[in-house]
């Protein structure tokens, strides 16, 4: 039965590739209806910050299934990113995006690779919560839910155990970030316990990109928060040889959507000389998603052939193995003409091999936990009296009072005051520590804010300090 799948051409080489996409599709007999929408660049320019139409999403909706060429994100501000806009609003919470080499053909360093970067996909510094404070201070907030965190470690567990694979690694930065990215940790040990058969690894971001860069094939599936997994991505697909040969699902409950994981690549839109590799890739994926695994296998080995037989792009051509170096277009027509062909040298592929898992239902909350008040972050825009940190203390010291008491002043994180050291460079933005020894009430942090605000004081933003279960739920300091 013919599916209907929505499709948008995109920006830059987006139209070139795709063109190149759906021929080949539409020749090896892919049962599908396609259905045009517009996002991108040209939506953009229409005054939609979005960058979708608004009737797009009834479409989306209904079809639940979308390849997507790349997009441009404009650049400065007034504009939404339309791919982060697209995960999210659709829910889709995990990105797979497998990098294997297709040695020798497929020039790498790296010939025994074959990972899978499974990314979450909705959350972390991609919420887009993003606030000038002060003159000099702009932050960016960086959220980690335990819900997503589970959802995504579960679908790479899954994704692992019905792959056959060996191993599932975590990479976080939770040394230094030990709230959010110690949760992200914490949930993958939990849930890897549930995975007695799969072997689990933890290591810190840096040297575990470093690692993939420099060691692709020690690896199995990676699980990461979301910028990490941007950008471990692109070392994975250029170590892999070219990261226009990596094609990317966005899995969610509600829908699917399918794209490369390149960008519209700008510097060579128009001339005919993209790989798509990246979103015929993806479009195996999505034909596999839809059942049509049959045909997702017939492309795959055509285009395994087409490689073989030293038919390149550009950025894959080597003079060892390439015997033409051809355009878009004529990279697609050597695809065409090798469906029904299997690949001599390169793994095979098979109708259901790479089906993706279904998507695991949400675990229940956890039952609340006792969470008191014992404290109160108030960060101030303060550019005074040589911004001396002592001064500053002087000011604030006569508006606590017995039960909230001001125990730090920290600058861009590092402790000034007490015991400050006068070679600490200070901005203009100060976090002031009130701690209580036993609970307090928000009436209590209310009196204190009227307090600093009628001192003349400009507090931009406060957070809570609380102990869930008696443990503290804020980090301690500077630098722990
Ligand atoms: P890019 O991925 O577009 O290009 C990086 C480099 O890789 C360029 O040299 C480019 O020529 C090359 N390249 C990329 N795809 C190729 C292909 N299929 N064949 C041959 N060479 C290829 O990254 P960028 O230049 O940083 O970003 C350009 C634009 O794309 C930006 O506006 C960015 O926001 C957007 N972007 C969109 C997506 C998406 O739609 N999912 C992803 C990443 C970037």
């Amino acid at each position: 039965m013919s599916s209907v799948v929505t499709f948008t051409n995109g920006d830059g080489i987006g139209p070139e590739i795709m063109g190149a996409t759906r021929r080949v599709l539409d020749a090896a007999g892919a049962s599908i209806t396609w259905q045009e929408v517009k996002m991108g660049e040209a939506v953009y320019r229409s005054g939609i910050s979005s960058g979708i139409d608004p009737s797009s999403w009834d479409i989306l909706r209904k079809t639940r299934v979308l390849l997507k060429a790349p997009i441009t994100t404009p650049q400065g501000g007034g504009v939404k990113s339309l791919n982060v806009t697209l995960r999210k609003s659709l829910g889709l919470f995990a990105n797979v995006r497998p990098c294997m080499a297709l040695a020798p053909y497929v020039p790498t360093k790296h010939p025994g690779m074959n990972l899978v970067i499974i990314r979450e996909n909705e959350e972390d510094l991609y919420a887009g919560i993003e606030h000038q404070q002060t003159d000099e201070v702009v932050q960016c907030l960086k959220l980690i839910t335990r819900p997503g965190s589970e959802r995504v470690i579960r679908y790479a567990f899954e994704y692992a155990r019905s792959k056959g694979r060996r191993r599932v690694t975590c990479l976080t930065k939770d040394n230094i970030m030990k709230l959010t990215d110690g949760l992200f940790h914490r949930v993958f040990d939990e849930v890897g316990a549930e995975y007695p058969q799969i072997e689990k690894e933890h290591l810190i971001v840096d040297i575990g990109t470093a690692r993939v860069a420099v060691a692709p094939e020690r690896f199995d599936v990676l699980v990461l928060p979301n910028l990490y997994g941007d950008i471990l991505s692109d070392v994975a697909a250029e170590a892999a040889g070219s990261v226009g040969m990596v094609g990317s699902a966005n899995i969610g409950e509600h829908g699917a959507m399918f794209e490369a994981i390149h960008g519209s690549a700008p510097d060579i839109a128009g001339k005919g000389i993209a790989n798509p590799s990246g979103l015929l890739n993806a479009a195996t994926m999505l034909l596999r998603h839809i059942g049509q695994g049959d045909v997702a296998a017939r492309i795959q080995n055509a285009w395994l052939c087409t490689l073989e037989d030293g038919i390149h792009t550009n950025d894959i051509a080597t003079p060892q193995h390439t015997l033409e170096r051809v355009g878009t277009e004529a990279f697609a027509d050597a695809i065409i003409a090798r469906l029904g062909k299997v690949p001599q040298r390169l793994m095979r592929a098979h109708q259901g091999e790479a089906n993706l898992p279904p998507v695991p239902p949400r675990t229940a909350p956890r039952p609340r936990a006792r969470k008191e008040l014992i404290g109160v972050d108030v960060f101030l825009h303060w550019d005074e009296q040589g911004r001396s940190p002592q001064e500053l203390a002087a000011r604030l010291r006569p508006l606590t009072d017995a039960n909230l008491v001001m125990i730090m002043i920290t600058n861009r994180g590092v402790k000034v005051w007490p015991d400050g050291l006068p070679e600490t460079f200070c901005t203009d933005h100060w976090r002031v520590r009130f701690q209580a020894q036993e609970p307090i009430t928000t009436a209590q942090i209310l009196g204190l804010l009227q307090r600093i605000a009628e001192a003349g004081l400009d507090f931009v933003k406060t957070e809570h300090l609380y102990l869930f279960d008696g443990k503290p739920g804020f980090s301690l300091g500077q630098g722990q």
